[in-house]
């Protein structure tokens, strides 16, 4: 099986970028991965502000897919995410939404033991590994892993787990998939700083999906269906996952817009992915039943 090395990574999407490998539709692929802090953090000594913006968030990758072509979806299948036995949390005295509140700057290592990270020694909860960083290429734009936009990358959806399936755009020929930033696990909002920050190793499938209208980049995670959206302020973004839902609800069963709107209030949830990138990510989160209770089949 293809096996992308975690030492060649981007800290941009962009659709300038040489892919270190190709796969075709329907392969599986693994992607072996740095944590966000290129790995550069091992002890408590080690702090966030020593390692320059210039290694945060490194995306192995990226990965060429034949056949792949603007217009069409990427379906990433996660079939698999292993982590490291050590993790790591900062907090920060300038960044974040508890800088302003007088936070300093802290590093603490997690330990991961029986599959359970350790806070304290009377905190420990199972761990949950999870992707902060996926995304395909802007068409012509280069935007740091660091942050998320229509074309993914630091969504930091904590829905993102093993058994998920994520929908990206292609934006360029081959796609240009890429992925970094796993977390043993994470809080909606991420309102830390950070999440479990590890690295690991996760294992996808990559499909090439042509004439799929799907509101990308959109999760199948558990029993639910996500639209994902990434815009200035989190009310915006608030705004724009649940616009999404609505359409794409109204798009593919009898309901209309309003139907769908009163739908989502019914039986849905709005929950915030993280407030703490240079944009701020919610997604709308919905029961897939109600798909297949109009018979609508995800692809
Ligand atoms: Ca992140
Ligand atoms: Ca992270």
């Amino acid at each position: 099986m293809l096996k992308l090395s975690c030492e060649k990574s981007v800290l941009s999407m962009s659709p300038h970028h040489p892919p270190i490998a190709m796969a075709n539709s329907g392969d599986t692929v693994i992607f072996e991965t740095k944590d966000c802090f290129s790995n550069l953090i091992q002890c408590e000594k080690d702090m966030f502000s020593s390692i320059g913006w210039d290694r945060v968030n490194p995306a192995t990758g990226p990965l060429y897919i034949n056949g792949a072509k603007p217009g069409d979806v990427l379906k990433v299948e996660i079939v698999d995410i292993i982590v490291a036995p050590q993790g790591t949390m900062v907090t920060s005295a300038n960044l974040g939404v508890f800088a302003p509140y007088g936070t300093e700057e802290r590093t603490k290592i997690i330990r991961v033991e029986n599959d359970r990270a350790i806070f304290n020694e009377k905190i420990s909860i199972p761990i949950d590994p999870m992707i902060g960083v996926i995304g395909t290429a802007p068409a012509d734009e280069d935007i740091p892993t660091g942050t998320p936009g229509t074309h993914g990358a630091n969504m930091d959806c904590h829905r993102i787990t093993k058994g998920a399936v994520v929908y990206l755009p292609v934006n360029v020929d081959g796609a240009l998939l890429a992925m970094g930033d796993l977390h043993a696990l994470m809080g909606d909002g991420e309102v830390g700083m950070s999440g479990v920050e590890i690295p690991g190793e996760v294992t996808v499938k990559v499909t090439v999906l042509e004439n799929y209208d799907i509101p990308t980049p959109f999760v199948i995670s558990g029993n639910d269906v996500m639209t994902v959206c990434t815009e200035e302020t989190l009310m915006q973004a608030s705004a724009s996952a649940s616009v999404a839902m609505a359409r794409f609800i109204a798009a593919n069963t009898d309901m209309d817009f309003e139907d769908a709107s009163m739908l989502l209030s019914f039986a849905g949830n709005l929950c915030t992915n993280q407030i703490v990138d240079p944009l701020m990510t919610a997604r709308y989160e919905m029961p897939k039943w109600i798909f297949d209770a109009y018979g609508y089949e995800f692809r």
